[in-house]
């Protein structure tokens, strides 16, 4: 199969559109990162998303919606912190978990009674979401466990000939997956986080809690994406705290004495003390929106340029840098299920 890269026209929406009526999967660009689109209503779309991905089949899928979409076709109850969240957040990087109508096909939500709902704010991912005018599952557009794409070319890397379509919308902003939250209790509880942080939604509804599954317990947990080993580079990695950055540039010199390919990642202001002993570096940036923005990008080209990376936490924790944390930790864990 050819895989076409194409911007958004209105041409290659209703190429897209023809291929999502018969069942295929279209690679779509958000604010976040890319998705790998198929109709939401329809179990073999679905099906070939999570073999196209090698997606592990417990792990729901979030369905996308245009801004003007009726969320009651899929979606059977909203508790009202739900609405002053939508009303604050009418669309960007923000999921929400409802209880399900059971429309959209069983596959979805891995069995699951609830649905995650998307709206993204990028226009061409409006665009399209407005073409088809269905729900579109749309998991980020990289193969399993591998970095999530922040550009039509990373996608392309991943599912080259495996995919008919890709629509280029340019390089994703945000950076990070969207921030799920689960609306199915009395307040919102927040599943994964993300570039909509727990203070911002506090701050519409007060009341907010912060899911951490208890692993050692066997609890099953709320939202199985958190168990897995994702956004990981293909080259091994080194994860150091940012109170340990010494330890980070001796294991630099170390691993590069013996002949290994080695690059780090750290935040900007640490750049200079790495390449004071020889190292390739690659710069996180020097605040908090950039380095989400920057991150799967620079994961990737780590692979392309280094056999070992040598990964240094960023220094702030809070906001959105839980979500990118949460995103290194990930990548550089060496489980490919975690507490297992
Ligand atoms: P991805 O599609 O890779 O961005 O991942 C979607 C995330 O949303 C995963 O962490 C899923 O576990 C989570 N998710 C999707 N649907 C649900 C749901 N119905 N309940 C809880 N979590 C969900
Ligand atoms: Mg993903």
């Amino acid at each position: 199969m050819q895989t076409l890269i194409q911007p958004i026209t209105t041409e290659s929406l209703a190429q897209a559109k023809e291929i999502i009526e018969s069942g295929g999967v279209v690679a779509i660009p958000t604010e976040t990162v890319y998705g790998l689109g198929g109709n939401a209503f329809d179990d073999t779309a679905v099906k070939k998303i999570f073999e196209v991905k090698g997606r592990p089949n417990n792990n729901p899928l979030i369905a996308h919606v245009h801004k003007d979409y009726d969320l009651s076709n899929i979606i059977d109850y909203e508790p009202p912190y739900a609405k002053k969240l939508r009303a604050a957040f009418p669309c960007g990087p923000l999921t929400l978990v409802y209880p399900s109508t059971g429309k959209v096909s069983p596959l979805v939500s891995c069995g699951l009674n609830t649905l995650a709902v998307r709206v993204p704010s990028h226009e061409g991912a409006q665009a399209f979401l407005k073409t088809v005018g269905i729900p579109i599952v749309a998991p980020s557009a990289n193969i399993s466990r591998h970095v999530s794409p922040t550009s039509a070319a990373h996608v392309f890397d991943d599912f080259e000939g495996k995919i008919p379509l890709i629509l280029d919308g340019g390089e994703c902003q945000g950076g990070i997956e969207s921030t799920v939250c689960d609306c199915t209790g009395e307040i919102p509880t927040i599943l994964r986080s993300g570039l909509v942080t727990r203070e911002m939604i506090e701050e519409v509804v007060g009341a907010c809690e912060e899911y951490t599954p208890d692993l050692s317990k066997g609890e099953k947990v709320k939202s199985p994406g958190v168990l897995y080993k994702h956004y990981a580079p293909r080259c091994k990695t080194m994860l150091f705290s940012a109170k340990n950055v010494k330890n980070a540039i001796s294991a630099y010199v170390a691993e590069s004495l013996e002949n290994k390919e080695v690059a780090v990642l750290c935040e900007e202001k640490w750049i200079k003390d790495f390449q004071k002993v020889g190292a390739k570096t690659l710069n996180l940036g020097k605040n908090q929106a950039e380095m989400a923005t920057r991150l799967y990008k620079l994961l990737r080209e780590a692979e392309r340029i280094c056999k070992l990376l040598i990964v240094v936490e960023p220094t702030e924790k809070d906001g959105i840098m839980k979500g990118v944390l949460n995103r290194l930790q990930k990548a550089c864990t060496s489980e490919d299920v975690l507490g297992k």
